[in-house]
């Protein structure tokens, strides 16, 4: 029996965040100060977590953090979780009266099949390590990478991330992703009003020229100064207005689960998505959990609460008691975040210290 939550949405993507020091300190997510605030476990324990979610269907792990590739011993951590099997879905289907075969949008997971794929191992990162590191992670079994740039300006960008003269090293990382094969290379950009908004439409021509996806992310209110309002995000009308007065922008039909929306341009060269939880929140086909630094389990990057499966671990508890546990606190996964409405009550911990 795989993993759903009692709205019937199918628990099929982890995240896991491996530390929650960062180099960065972008102004959407972090303040101005040093210092991680939560502990980090060997990755044994990771391994374990993930070892017995992927036996419950997950079928994609995004190692995150923080910045994960200043935890050493990631890639070989990538490798081990690449000798993970993941589970193939069975998706409950039925016939319509006239005999066709109808499948239901949340499939009912009660049966798990070996599934031929291998596991779907992602990182996301700052890039600022990854020229050295792309290849050896590829070597160890990750399939795709996405970097944070939040400007092709190198100002812009040292402003945003508060580290000078870092543009050339982000930049040398994710051509350095892109020719390790690990694409397509998505690049995500957190769209801030009154910093980086400017920076849409040299996106568009970056994202022509370099090969790779950029997205647009709404900001959303995870960040640690608190600065959040509704007039500081960017939306995503206000994105596709911008980039069609550039080039005309052709939508691509985009999966029940993904969460961004797709865009080629015209010319069929270089494709733009964009991720809009506040103004067009996908909370409805979420298929995510989030295991943090410490081996708390998330179920929402809104959560108010976490759940310690690390100290479960730490008692001595067998895999079939961490998969009572685990499907306990998925069946109390939330419905919905309330960013912008009357009864937001913030996050209990801030993006940096989740895992995006
Ligand atoms: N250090 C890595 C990086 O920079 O990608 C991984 C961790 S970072 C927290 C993961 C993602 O969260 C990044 O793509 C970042 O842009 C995004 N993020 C952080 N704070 C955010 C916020 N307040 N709203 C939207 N996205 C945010």
């Amino acid at each position: 029996m795989l993993l759903t939550d009692k709205f019937g949405r199918a628990i099929t993507d982890l995240r896991i965040s491996i530390t929650d020091r960062c180099n960065y300190k972008c102004v959407y997510c972090r303040t101005g100060n040093e210092g991680a605030v939560y502990g980090e476990l060997p990755f044994a324990d990771y391994l374990r977590m993930a070892r017995v979610l992927v036996s419950l269907g997950i079928t994609k792990v995004r190692i995150t953090g923080g910045e994960p590739l200043l935890r050493r011993g990631v890639i070989e951590f990538v490798r081990e979780l690449s000798k993970l099997q993941p589970q193939g879905l069975k998706p409950q289907s039925s016939r319509n009266t006239n005999g066709t075969v109808k499948t239901v949008p949340f499939p009912n997971l009660t049966s798990a099949v070996p599934s031929d794929e291998p596991l779907d191992i992602a990182v996301t990162t700052n890039g600022h390590l990854l020229a050295e590191m792309a290849k050896p992670l590829k070597d160890a079994g990750l399939r795709r990478v996405t970097v944070s740039m939040d400007a092709v300006n190198p100002e812009i960008f040292s402003k945003i991330t508060r580290v000078p003269g870092s543009f050339d090293q982000v930049l040398a990382g994710v051509r350095a992703a892109r020719d390790a094969g690990l694409g397509p290379v998505k690049v995500n950009c957190v769209l801030m009003r009154g910093f980086n908004e400017d920076q849409i439409v040299p996106f568009g021509k970056f994202a022509r020229e370099e090969g790779v996806i950029v997205r647009f992310i709404e900001f959303m209110p995870l960040e640690e100064d608190r600065v959040w309002t509704p007039a500081v995000v960017v939306t995503l009308d206000e994105i596709l207005q911008r980039m069609a007065e550039y080039r005309p922008l052709v939508e691509i039909p985009h999966q029940h689960s993904e969460t961004a929306r797709r865009y080629r341009f015209d010319d069929g060269v270089g494709e733009i998505g964009i991720i809009a939880p506040v103004s067009h929140p996908f909370c409805g086909h979420c298929s995510r959990i989030r295991i943090t630094s410490d081996g708390k389990i998330r179920t929402c990057l809104f959560s108010v609460w976490d759940h310690d499966l690390h100290e479960l671990m730490r008692s001595g508890a067998s895999d079939d008691e961490l998969v009572r546990f685990i499907r306990d606190v998925v069946s109390k996964k939330e419905a919905r975040h309330h960013i912008g409405e009357p009864d937001f009550v913030p996050a209990s911990r801030t993006m940096v210290h989740i895992g995006g």
